[in-house]
């Protein structure tokens, strides 16, 4: 095989859950939507799911706005409210994620918790399983619908409920690394982490609640980089890339082609 190839293995996931913060649908250092990027992204998601993996994505809305970060410094905006616009943030990429599916032929379902029948279907636990279960890809935006929370904790809550085999967090580095390797040359990266290990470090996987989350319903998470084309797939394949986060050992883990 070509080794900058995905790889050609089977699956070793049925059904996964993506987490793609907002910053996947930018070009890299800026904010808002960048159209190549959403279409990047959408191919790597769509080759997954030609592979018969159930695929539910969760979406972050940080490239457009963090209620965290807009209510910093002033009253004007009330934090409550600017978590609101974040989860309508999130909202927007979905759009743009679930058009950029779509056009290559992707069937797909965008979910909100929050109404808003003229865009999307109310997320409806049973009613994502049943589009899961004929090889739709749901796309679940607006988080959790309630403010003061992250999608980070979204995807372990909607991972849980929709009894996903693994969260795959995708970033823009190789995994969870000592110390941030965008800034540290002596950064390493772990290959895996148990949950103890993560919360005592304070390692950088997702945030602590959804840490909690995962931690206490044994839920798995793997961070990779999904820059690397193709790295999706081989995450789903099995290969040992990015940092494996769990109490459990990694199965069937294969030791990495490329990236
Ligand atoms: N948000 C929220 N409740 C949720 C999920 C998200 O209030 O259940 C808001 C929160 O303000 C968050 C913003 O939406 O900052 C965008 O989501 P997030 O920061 O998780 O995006 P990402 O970092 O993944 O791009």
């Amino acid at each position: 095989m070509d080794p900058a190839s995905p790889s050609d293995e089977p699956p070793v996931f049925r059904r996964v859950l993506l987490k793609l913060s907002g910053e996947s649908f930018a070009r890299p250092g800026e904010g808002g939507i960048n159209a190549e990027e959403v279409r990047r992204i959408a191919d790597q998601a769509a080759r997954v799911a030609r592979r018969g993996v159930e695929l539910a994505i969760v979406v972050g809305g940080g490239n457009i706005l963090r209620g965290a970060t807009l209510a910093r410094g002033t009253d004007v905006i009330k934090e409550a409210t600017g978590h609101y616009m974040g989860m309508m943030a999130t909202v927007i990429n979905g759009l743009a994620l679930q058009d950029a599916l779509e056009g290559i032929g992707c069937e797909t379902r965008l979910m909100t918790p929050i109404r808003m029948d003229e865009v999307a279907e109310p997320y409806i636990r049973r009613r994502a399983l049943s589009h899961l279960s004929v090889g739709r890809i749901i796309i679940l935006a607006a988080g959790t619908g309630s403010p003061f929370v992250t999608t980070d904790t979204a995807a372990a809550l909607r991972g849980k409920e929709l009894e996903v085999d693994i969260i795959l967090k995708a970033t823009r580095v190789d995994g969870v690394y000592s110390a941030d390797p965008e800034k540290n040359p002596h950064a390493v990266r772990y290959e895996a982490l148990n949950f103890d290990q993560v919360v005592r470090e304070d390692l950088k996987v997702m945030d602590g609640a959804a840490i909690g989350m995962c931690r206490d319903n044994r839920l798995p998470i793997i961070v990779f980089n999904y820059k690397r084309e193709g790295n999706i797939e081989r995450v789903v394949a099995g290969e040992s890339i990015g940092t494996w986060v769990s109490d459990k050992a990694r199965p069937a883990a294969r030791p990495a082609e490329a990236g």
